[in-house]
Order: structure tokens, then sequence, then C-alpha cells
């Protein structure tokens, strides 16, 4: 079956002289049975609008317009829209926008599309492109949630716990605005041209409101990020590349009046740790 599918497309691609380009991150999926998967994990159905990135020649957009009530897609590569037009002409819930998505103003076109309907995200996105894609979705504010397709790895390091080694700074900010679950892995054979790495299907729910209180949210991001600028060193010295002006005796304080031990390293803090301590550093006039 799965041979069938890659000669399928194999010979649709040759038939429009397309060419696999690597700094698009085009890997495309040739087993049916992953897009729909990937689909029901979204929990698409008709009362949402789905922007979908990076639609290539259509697998995952197929099964979300069979489920979902208008599917957008945004796509790069000029290259792919008439192999998409041949595709999914026989959906007509589905648009293509030929962009950049992370040059796209997203809510405005999530409030020009899809008036009346809930929007979410599902898409298997370019890996090349994932943080900045992941920031740039969280920060439209407009999704109930995000069903990605990105490298296991770094699906591991947004699930991640306080203390693991997979746990970093991205970890915190989509724990922050997202409830984040590995869902499943698919390996590298389900792709066209296969990558080395295998991927898994990440789900976020969008929370309705951050865990924990934070009064400045670009200072709370500030303290996570210095908080694990030097991973291998403590909390205290690691702080002290965004903070060094506070003198390390004050750092020491301060990590200490948050009930931490002044050793600690930053990764082992969890997401009310590390608002007591952008508080406790507010405070003190970081
Ligand atoms: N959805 C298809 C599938 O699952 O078979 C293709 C996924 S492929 C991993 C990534 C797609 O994103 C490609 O079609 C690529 O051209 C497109 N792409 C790459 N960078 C992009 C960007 N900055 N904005 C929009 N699309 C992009």
């Amino acid at each position: 079956m799965a041979r069938d599918e890659r000669q399928a497309i194999e010979h649709l691609l040759a038939r429009h002289g397309f060419h696999f380009s690597k700094s698009k991150g085009q890997n495309f999926l040739i087993e049916r049975e992953i897009p729909r998967r990937i689909a029901e994990t979204s929990a698409a159905e008709r009362t949402n609008g789905v922007l979908e990135i990076g639609p290539g020649i259509g697998a995952l957009s197929a099964e979300l317009c069979r489920r979902a009530g208008s599917v957008v897609a945004v796509e790069l590569d000029t290259a792919l829209l008439p192999i998409l037009d041949e595709t999914m002409a026989a959906f007509d819930n589905f648009s293509v926008v030929n962009a950049d998505v992370l040059k796209l103003d997203i809510p405005a076109l999530v409030r020009e599309r899809f008036a009346h309907l809930t929007p979410i995200v599902c898409a298997n996105l370019p890996y090349n492109i994932t943080t900045p894609a992941l920031t740039a979705l969280i920060e439209a504010r407009c999704f109930e949630s995000l069903t990605v397709l990105i490298q296991r790895e770094v699906a591991q390091r947004l699930c991640a716990a306080p203390g693991t080694a997979a746990y970093g700074a991205f970890s915190v900010y989509m724990q922050y605005y997202t409830e984040p679950r590995l869902c499943f892995e698919v390996p590298p054979e389900c792709f066209i041209p296969a990558p080395k790495v295998t991927s898994a299907v990440l789900r976020a729910e969008m929370r309705a409101a951050p865990p924990v209180d934070v009064a400045d949210e670009a200072f709370f991001f500030r303290v996570v990020n210095a908080s694990f600028a030097l991973r291998r060193k403590t909390l205290v010295n690691s702080l002290t590349t965004a903070f060094g002006a506070l003198g390390k005796q004050k750092l020491t304080d301060v990590v200490v009046s948050c009930g931490l031990d002044a050793n600690v390293r930053g990764e082992r803090l969890g997401i009310a740790e590390f608002a007591r301590l952008a508080a406790a550093l507010r405070e003190a006039g970081g």
C-alpha cells in the first residue's frame, strides 16, 4: 500500500517537474493513515477553521477538509500551487495563501477567513522553522489548539518536566501558554524524502489563563531565559548574564528569599518557582 502511494506521489511530482527543497523543510507524508491520525488528533470539526502551514501536495489538507468547516493553508513554495489545484480540486472548503508564515499577519488572516468558526492549527511543520512558527502561532492568541508534527526531540523538549535534561526555556514558554502533550510518533519511512530523525505529533491546547500570576510577562521570560543561559552553572551564576548589575550577593539573597537553595540550578525550577523568582527580582530592582 505504502509503495503504491509513494509511486503515485512520485509520478505526480515528476509530471509537474517538482524538485524537493531541503531549505523549505519539504518532507511529504506518504502513508495515508498518518495524515488521517493527525487530523483526528486535531479534533477538527465543521465548527472549526483550520490554519495549516505548509500543505505540500495536500496529504493532510484533504483529511482536514473532510472534517473542518474551512481549511486555509499557507504555502511558501509557488511550485506547489498547481499541484494543490489538482489534488485538492474536490474540496470547496480549501484555500491556499502563497506566503511565508513567518511574515504573515496571522490574527488578520484568521479574522478575515474564519468569521463564525473556531480557529485551530494543524500542520506538518517545516522543521527548520518549528520554534519561530510555534512562537508566532501562540503570540497570535487566536487559536484554541495547535496540533503539529515536529521532530520528536523537540516535542519531548516542549513537554519536558523540571529537572530533566530536555527541560529548557522553550518548555517553560510552551507550558505557560499551552498544555502540550506528545500524542504519537511517526517514523522516517512515512515521508518522502525520509528525514534523518523520528517525528512526533504534539497537541497543545491553549490555556484560557496562565497557570500562575505574572505581573510582567516580558520580565518573567527574561528571568526564565537568563536562568537557562548557563546550564552547567548554578541559577545564581546563570542569572548574572542578565541581572549582573545586582551583584552576586544580592542575586543569592533573592534566590534564597524564594525558598530555593543558593546552589540550585535553573532547570530544577517549575513555572510557579520562576514566577516567584521573577517577582522577587523585580522587587529587588532587576
Ligand atoms: N503538509 C505536507 C505533508 O504533510 O505532506 C507537507 C509538509 S512539509 C514538512 C512542510 C511544508 O511547508 C512544505 O510544503 C514547504 O514548502 C512549506 N514551507 C516551508 N517553509 C514555509 C514557510 N516559511 N511558510 C509557509 N510554508 C512553508
